[in-house]
């Protein structure tokens, strides 16, 4: 429990942000520890990601088993799941029952935003305020679990407040059922959201039409019931599995094949890529091991994933719309249930802005370049403000009365995506300069829980007031995090990994895209170097 002061704000000796896998699992990390701890969550549940993205379709992309926690074996025992790929009712039910499990709920104030966090030096203090009150939450340690996909990109397309039909963001999906049937339905986006939704609900509108800017690569997720054998072999080696998914570039999917592209004849590689295209799902960029690194060896991969469009999709004029320009992974690659199949159905129409771009929306729907669409309802799956949007929204200030948003106004930097220069006892979970958005980010989260968990532990035992990464340390991070993408074809389109998405954003590559054990190497050698590139008092 909180102590309350005089002033009658309440005292904490930390202060967590966002209650989604990230914010759960810090809570419980810290509650074990014997501290005590507040939490405030704007939605009215825990859940983060799989609270607010209720989207038809929405399921992970990386195998229900991997993406769950694994610090607790009675919780890997006692929760089954039901598919290969969970869907969001699923993991959401699975953060539900962790919260009750480990008695989470008391800490956590919901329907409540934080607004600001500062730093009070002389009391090495923050502050906390939310939306709720004028109440002041303080805390030694303020820690950020607030999401990198967690803040919703409505575009600002002229005419917006003209519309007036209903609309959706795939990012904040109502909790009540959509029915689309009997409906003229526009979708704005063709990213992972979009690809997920479109064919549920092309399955249920009178008409569907999807607004694609951009073609994006995708990969049939292969998705199935768990099998009960299936489940009981997981469960009878999940700490191995486990040990075996940390030492895995993506902590998660099939092993990748340690071979290039170039080194095999046309028919081996032919056969690597129909047997990682069996798999399914994102393990398909692990077919060979250049396909991030060397552009001939992605276009072998884009010709494979051409051919298999071209074979599903039926009107020819089509295909040609539906196949990307950009490198296979430079924008995250999706995984999908019968997506280009849907471009087949009557129902069905690809609005390509390349002959017509979105001009502005009116009262009644979109108008293209050539025409109006009048609609029933629009969905916007437009992604996020990734990485930055959430902290952004928050007055955040350190040292010096310094803010966040200016210290990062050329771009985010950090050191180890865990803290950053000038904000003492403030951490970020799968922040920028983290590889966790490049990975699993569930086993990413338990990561970067351990380590900031076992930081504070460390500062208590030892009677430490504060812990600040270095200037020099951080920019040497932040160097080689641009350094490691630099190598690999993922800075040359568009993508939300540099901000691209949003206009305004300053282009900066934001993950670590080094692989995560090497990540996890570097982090654990910072602890054994004595906390090497922070400095400590
Ligand atoms: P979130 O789940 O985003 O939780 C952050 C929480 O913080 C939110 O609930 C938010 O309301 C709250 N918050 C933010 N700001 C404030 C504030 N100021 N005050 C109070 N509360 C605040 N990753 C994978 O590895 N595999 C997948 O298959 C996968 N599928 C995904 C599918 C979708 C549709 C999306 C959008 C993302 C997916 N991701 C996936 C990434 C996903 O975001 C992470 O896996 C993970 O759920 C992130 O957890 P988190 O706790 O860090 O953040
Ligand atoms: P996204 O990948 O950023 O896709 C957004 C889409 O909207 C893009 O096609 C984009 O086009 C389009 N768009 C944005 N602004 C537009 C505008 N003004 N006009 C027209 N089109 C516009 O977002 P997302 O699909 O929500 O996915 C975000 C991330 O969440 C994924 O990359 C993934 O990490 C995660 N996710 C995972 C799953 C899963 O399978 N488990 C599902 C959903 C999301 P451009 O490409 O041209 O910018």
């Amino acid at each position: 429990m909180s102590n309350k002061s005089q002033e009658e704000h309440e005292v904490y000796d930390a202060i967590v942000v966002g209650a989604g896998f990230a914010g759960l699992c810090m809570l419980h990390r810290l509650k074990t520890v014997g501290l005590s701890v507040k939490s405030f969550e704007v939605g009215t549940g825990v859940g983060g990601t799989w609270y607010w993205n209720r989207y038809p379709g929405a399921r992970c992309d990386v195998e229900s088993w991997e993406y769950s926690y694994g610090f607790s074996e009675e919780l890997e025992q006692e929760w089954n799941w039901s598919e290969r790929y969970a869907a969001q009712p699923e993991i959401l039910s699975y953060l539900e029952h962790v919260a009750e499990r480990f008695d989470l709920y008391d800490c956590i104030d919901f329907n409540t935003r934080v607004k600001s966090a500062t730093f009070d030096e002389s009391e090495t203090k923050w502050v906390i305020q939310t939306d709720q009150s004028e109440k002041r939450f303080t805390s030694k340690y303020c820690i950020m679990a607030t999401g990198c996909l967690s803040s919703a990109n409505i575009p600002k397309i002229e005419g917006f407040s003209d519309y007036q039909g209903e609309s959706f963001h795939t990012g904040n999906w109502p909790k009540e059922k959509i029915d689309f049937s009997k409906k003229k339905v526009g979708i704005i986006g063709t990213g992972s959201s979009s690809i997920q939704a479109t064919p549920i609900v092309a399955s249920q509108a009178e008409q569907l039409f999807v607004f694609q800017r951009t073609p994006n690569w995708s990969v049939p997720a292969r998705n199935a019931p768990m099998p009960a054998s299936e489940l009981d072999k997981i469960k009878a080696s999940y700490q191995s599995l486990r040990r075996e998914q940390r030492k895995l570039p993506l902590a998660a999917q099939r092993p990748p094949n340690r071979a290039s592209a170039l080194e095999v004849n046309a028919e081996q590689r032919k056969e690597a890529y129909e047997n990682y295209w069996e798999i399914g799902g994102l393990s398909f960029l692990g077919a060979f091991k250049d396909i991030a690194t060397n552009p001939e060896a992605n276009e072998t991969a884009k010709k494979f994933l051409t051919r298999k469009i071209e074979e599903t999709v039926l009107d020819k004029d089509l295909v040609k719309k539906l196949i990307p320009d950009h490198y296979l992974g430079c924008k995250r690659p999706c995984s999908d249930t019968g997506y280009y199949a849907t471009f087949n159905r009557k129902n069905v129409t690809l609005v390509d802005s390349r002959d017509e771009p979105i001009v502005r929306l009116s009262k009644d729907g979109i108008v293209s370049a050539k025409k109006e669409y009048r609609l029933d309802s629009i969905i916007f799956a437009t992604g996020f403000d990734a990485m930055t949007g959430s902290l952004d929204k928050i007055d955040i200030r350190g040292r010096n009365n310094l803010t966040l948003t200016k210290k990062w106004e050329a771009g985010p930097k950090t050191y180890l995506g865990l803290g950053t220069a000038g904000f003492p006892n403030f951490f970020v979970i799968a922040g920028p300069g983290s590889p966790s958005v490049l990975a699993n980010m569930v086993v990413g989260i338990e990561q970067h829980v351990d380590w900031i968990g076992d930081c504070i532990q460390y500062l208590e035992d030892n009677d430490k007031k504060q812990i600040d990464p270095d200037p020099s340390a951080e920019s040497e991070w932040v160097e080689h995090v641009n350094e490691v993408a630099s190598r690999t074809l993922y800075t040359g389109c568009n993508n939300w990994y540099l901000g691209a998405n949003i206009p305004g954003k300053p282009r900066v590559f934001m993950p670590y895209i080094g692989g995560f054990p090497k990540y996890v190497r570097k982090c654990e050698q910072v602890v054994e170097d004595g906390y090497v590139g922070f400095n400590i008092s």
